[in-house]
């Protein structure tokens, strides 16, 4: 039996943002947060996160344990749990029909691709703002 394997991790969005500065949860620059938060803008994102932290892991590990494998290339080593609409653009954090299950090789080629669709979406929303 193959054993599956998973690396420990929150949303790399999260991290992302984290490394940039930025609201982990919702990307909010610093600027716009609320008065004493460091981390996150608002109470809402601070205790959105707790709760990813706290409960992504299990999650996570039931979805992969009941899948068959990574969906693009079938690869059962090396899973990981996937965003399909990446966390910084979706509520649906903790919604099984936002999940699935890709190797790991996969994954990283679906992070890049996510990391544009993030930026594009966020133009976007400075446009309206503007
Ligand atoms: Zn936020
Ligand atoms: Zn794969």
């Amino acid at each position: 039996m193959v054993r599956q394997s998973v690396s420990i991790q929150i949303p790399q969005e999260y991290e992302d943002n984290e490394k940039n500065g930025l609201c982990r949860v919702c990307g909010k620059p610093r600027e716009e947060f609320d008065k004493g938060r460091t981390k996150h803008c608002s109470e809402k994102c601070a205790s959105k996160y707790q709760e990813c932290f706290l409960y992504w892991n299990t999650f996570r590990d039931k979805i992969i344990k009941e899948s068959s494998g990574c969906v693009k290339c079938g690869s059962k080593i090396n899973l990981e749990a996937d965003h399909i609409i990446p966390v910084a653009i979706t509520d649906f954090v903790f919604d099984e029909s936002n999940i699935q299950v890709l190797c790991k090789k996969c994954h990283a080629k679906k992070t890049k691709k996510d990391l544009l669709k993030i930026k594009n979406h966020r133009n976007k929303q400075q446009e309206l703002r503007n």
